[in-house]
Formats: structure tokens, sequence, C-alpha cells
């Protein structure tokens, strides 16, 4: 719940700042980069182990200072989640390389105070040991995971059975947050969200190895900045350090600040490494082409990545208002597509079709204007060079905020 807390307490001091006030003191919080990790009271984990085989692994991770953890179970598929207070991972990633039941494993802040562990198992599997114990020296402390492999009725009782309530972060109620004061009368409120954050890291870059998820927020913070330089917009970030967000906080957080618009802004990675330049993407039931649906599927695994229990969508109720709404939302993201696009003409590259849909999850508001950006590709070695180059950001912002006051133009001559 701490999240849950946290995102309350920064409205409530909304209130008492304004709306403008909340988006001044949201950007000096963005003037301290990297802040979730490796805060000052983090605990450090600097090492790390992994052994056994497909009917038992053994994980165990070093600790500067005793953990606290607590132990829970997901499925769909099978994963074991192991929640820590703030964590820096100082191990290198191939200490903990998924091996024996573990087919994936992921760690990561989830925000300023917690940190989480997500293992993804090959098969049901329960932990038989979780427990602390301090090593030979007496200085440090070691986290010792021990997992076997069960039956799938046993997991599924081990699912039911188990409590959520005594820890942080965990189960996502998000009904709670407080509705924030509204944006000054004609201002445009715009939503820039950097994609991934925390445990998910996204894309990795080809070449420097640079993780998605900080070249989202470098970009994230220069357009938002750059957004705000123009009178009668307020542009304020989803988040603004690496913490993670799952897809339906970060569009309700865009829905709860009234924005007239959601940009998340991605640079992930393709098997074909040629492919470069950007891509703006719209939602649709039904995907452009194959590309377009291999990325929203991988980018809707971010909440299964973070270890997010899968929420069934409550069936849409029939409403004639609802449909009309999401049809007129669409055809402004359409819109709003278009003229990024005709920003970019002869000073961005840009792959072949440039504007294609699919079901991104995180596009999915039904009365906010959504596209999601794809800045670049990491898979390919100029593209790479060129999300980590400051004039190319600052170029793109401008552009990008060109493409927005003529969209906004354009709405407001037809009435919208
Ligand atoms: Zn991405």
């Amino acid at each position: 719940m701490f999240k849950r807390f946290r995102i309350a307490a920064e409205l409530s001091a909304g209130r008492k700042l304004g709306f403008v006030g909340w988006l001044f003191a949201f950007a000096s919080l963005c003037a301290v980069p990297g802040s979730a990790a490796g805060t000052k009271n983090s605990l450090l984990a600097y090492g790390a182990r992994i052994v056994g085989d497909e009917a038992r692994t053994r994980i165990v991770i070093d600790f500067d200072r005793e953990p606290r953890f607590s132990v829970h179970y997901i499925a769909n598929p099978e994963r074991i989640v192991v929640d820590l207070p703030a964590t820096a991972f100082g191990f290198p990633a191939k200490d903990l390389e998924a091996r024996g039941l573990f087919k994936d494993i992921r760690y990561g802040a989830m925000d300023e105070g917690s940190a989480r562990i997500v293992l993804t198992a090959a098969r049901p599997v329960q932990l038989a040991l979780a427990k602390v114990q301090t090593d030979e020296s007496g200085n440090g402390h070691r986290l010792v995971l021990d997992a076997e492999m069960i039956d799938k009725q046993k997991f599924a009782e081990l699912v039911k059975t188990q409590s959520w309530n005594d820890q942080s972060g965990a189960a996502e109620t998000t009904s709670a947050i407080p509705q924030p004061e509204k944006a000054a009368p004609g201002d445009f409120v715009i939503a820039v969200d950097a994609g991934h954050g925390g445990i998910d890291t996204g894309a990795i870059g080809v070449d420097t190895k640079t993780e998605e998820k900080l070249v989202t927020l470098a970009f994230a913070k220069a357009l938002a900045d750059r957004l705000n330089k123009e009178p009668g917009i307020k542009a304020f970030l989803t988040r603004d350090d690496d913490e993670f967000l799952s897809l339906s906080q970060r569009v309700l957080i865009a829905r709860q600040n009234h924005a007239g618009l959601l940009i998340s802004l991605h640079a992930d990675t393709l098997k074909q490494k040629d492919i470069r330049g950007a891509t703006v993407y719209t939602i649709s039931d039904k995907a452009s082409d194959k590309l377009a649906a291999d990325l929203a599927e991988r980018e809707n695994l971010s909440d299964q990545i973070a270890g997010k229990e899968t929420v069934t969508e409550p069936p849409e109720v029939a409403d004639i208002l609802l449909d009309l709404t999401r049809r007129e939302t669409q055809a402004f993201s359409i819109s709003l597509a278009e003229s990024v696009l005709a920003s970019f003409k002869d000073q961005i590259g840009t792959i072949n079709n440039p504007h294609r849909h699919a079901g991104f999850r995180v596009l999915q508001a039904p009365d906010v204007p959504s596209i999601l950006l794809e800045l670049g590709f990491l898979s390919n070695v100029e593209d790479e060079k060129r999300l980590l180059d400051d004039a190319w950001r600052l170029k793109m912002a401008d552009l990008l905020t060109d493409a927005v006051k003529r969209y906004r133009a354009s709405v407001m001559a037809n009435g919208g």
C-alpha cells in the first residue's frame, strides 16, 4: 500500500499547493535523477548465487543488513514474488541468471520504499525454505530461497490461501487515489509517460547496453520541460524517477489529472536490427501488422514482469455514451499521430508506414487521446547513438511541441 499512500500524499500536497504548485513540485522532483535506486536508506544486495536443477533450485542473496521480506505466489504464469524494502542491487546480472526451476528472474525498485524480486517458474513451484541467515563473518545477512517443484493443485492452493495484507505495494488498488484539483481553466494538460521503470527495465541497447527505462525517462523530462515553456500548456510526468508503474496506473494518473493528451515514450528492440527510425502508435482492437502486434504484446507484459496479478478487465458496460467517447477519442488520437508525423517530415527518420496501431494497454483511456511514440530502436546501433544524444533529444522535443500545438489549434478550431 506504500505506493498508494505516496500518490495520496503527493496529491494531498497538491491540494495545498494548487494544481500549478503541484506541477512545480513534480518538476522539482525531476531534478533529482535516479533517486529511487540506492537512496541513503536502501539495503545493499551485494552478492547473489543460484544453483540447482528442474526439481530443486536454491537462490542466495547477500545483504549488508537484515532484510525484511515477504513471499507471494502468482499464477498465469507461475511466479514467486519476494518483496523487500528499498534495495540497491549491486551484483552482476549474470550471477542471478535464470536457471533450474526458473526461466526468468527480475529484480528492481517498485517505488521509493520497496523493491521486488520476481521469479518466473517453468512449472508450479513453492519455497520449501525462505529465511535470512547471518553469514560466517557475522557482518552480512543472506536471504536463502529454496524452491521445489509441486503439482498444479498445490500451487493453486498457495495462490488462493495467501494474504497480501502484510506487505507493501503488492496488490494494486487504485480506487482510493483522491481526485487532484483541476488545471486552471483553459490549460491544456499533457501527461508525458516514460515507458517502463523500476523492476521493468524495458529493452536493452545493442551496443552500450543502455536500458530503455532510462532513455524514456530522460526524454520524458526534456519533453515536459519543453512543453511547459508554451503558455497555456501544462505537461506533467507520470513517473519522475526509476520506479515501476503498472499500465493501468499510467492511464489512471493521466485521467485523474484531466489530461487532454497522453504521450507514452518508448525505445524498444526488434529482431530485425537494420530497422530504424520513429513510429507512432494509436490503439485498435486489431493490429495493423505483425510488427505492431508483437510490440504491443511485449509492452503489455510489463505488469507481468513486475509480478502484478493478472487483472481480468471488467466486462465493458454496454454504454453507448462510452462507446461514442471512445470513438471520438480515437479520432483525436489519430489526428495527433498525423500531426506528429507531419512535424517529423524531412526532420526525423521514421520506419516504413510510421503510423501503426495495435492493442497497447497504456493507450486504453476512453477519454484521453493517447499515442505511443517509439523514438527509435535500441536494437539499431545508429538509433541507439541518437537516443543518447542531447541535441537530438531537444530537436525531437521541439518538433513534438510543434505537433501538439498544431493539434490543439485544430481541435479548438473544430470546437473541441
Ligand atoms: Zn518499451
